[in-house]
């Protein structure tokens, strides 16, 4: 399998002191949906923006195989061209057309003086399209804040197809909407990640939801990863171990971490500090 991405011994401590992530190796696989799995403040979110270079790592770095690591200014910018986000909030603009939304998604691909210019018929296709996969065609006109949340997940979701991503990262893509809703916009964005061969990491924290779309969880507890294998080897035991110690986040004590928890070696991410 060919590796995409590679987390080497990255930790992150905050400005204010928090230890959000301790040191985590992680290998993401192409076309694989691996979701990281965890309760609130378990350093998911922390370890996705790291992936991306949102969140700098106090120590170790980040690697593109083939491009070199995130640490060199231009090789971020073009893995950031490449890797689709989409986060919890939509991050729309509410005043403009959800098409200009989601032509926000090609503006990496510019210089920065192109972009005064108006947006190409390429683009413009590129958008359309991605309107459509998401099933927004005839809402391409209008405002992004008249939508619906779910709605507006789905723009959020065609901003980052239209970037044409190698790399897709979600942040709690579904954590805001309802049950009913978050299912099917989830049904639709692990869809298209198949269809495309898309690579996707994704934060949540519904353990159903991680079962039922992930080829690969990664569980995290008080930023270190407990767990790192299939959705079958996911167990009641492993289940407590990252929701039961969900509190004890900013100690730096060492989680207690059941043998029966601890992955296979092979799979191995989490280095002690
Ligand atoms: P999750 O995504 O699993 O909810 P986060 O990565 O958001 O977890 O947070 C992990 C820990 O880091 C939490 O204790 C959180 O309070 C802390 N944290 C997150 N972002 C910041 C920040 N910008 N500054 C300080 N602490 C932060």
């Amino acid at each position: 399998m060919q590796t995409v991405l590679i987390a080497e011994d990255v930790e992150v401590v905050y400005p204010n002191g928090a230890r959000a992530l301790h040191p985590t190796r992680l290998s993401i696989e192409a076309g694989q949906f691996v979701v990281l799995l965890g309760a609130s403040g378990a350093g998911k979110s922390t370890l996705l923006r790291a992936l991306n270079g949102l969140v700098q790592p106090s120590a170790g770095r980040v690697v593109v195989p083939g491009l070199g690591s995130l640490e060199q200014p231009r090789l971020l910018h073009t893995h950031r061209r490449r890797t689709g986000m989409v986060f919890q909030q939509h991050h729309l603009i509410g005043r403009l057309s959800v098409l200009a939304n989601v032509l926000m998604g090609r503006l990496g691909h510019y210089r920065s003086l192109s972009t005064l210019l108006p947006w190409s018929r390429a683009d413009k296709e590129r958008a359309l399209a991605a309107l459509e996969r998401v099933d927004l065609l005839e809402h391409a006109l209008r405002r992004a804040d008249e939508l619906s949340g779910g709605q507006q997940q789905r723009v959020g979701i065609a901003r980052a197809l239209v970037q044409q991503p190698r790399l897709l990262l979600a942040d709690e893509p579904v954590a805001s909407l309802d049950p009913a809703t978050a299912e099917r916009v989830l049904s639709l964005l692990h869809a298209i990640c198949k269809a495309d061969g898309l690579t996707a990491v994704v934060s949540l924290h519904q353990v159903p939801f991680a079962r039922r779309f992930a080829d690969r969880i990664v569980g995290l507890a008080a930023g270190r990863v407990l767990f790192d294998g299939a959705p079958a080897e996911l167990s009641e035991p492993v289940l407590n171990a990252l929701y039961g110690v969900a509190t004890a986040v900013q100690s730096d004590h060492a989680i207690p971490t059941p043998a029966s928890v601890r992955p296979p070696l092979s799979y191995v991410t989490e280095v002690p500090s």
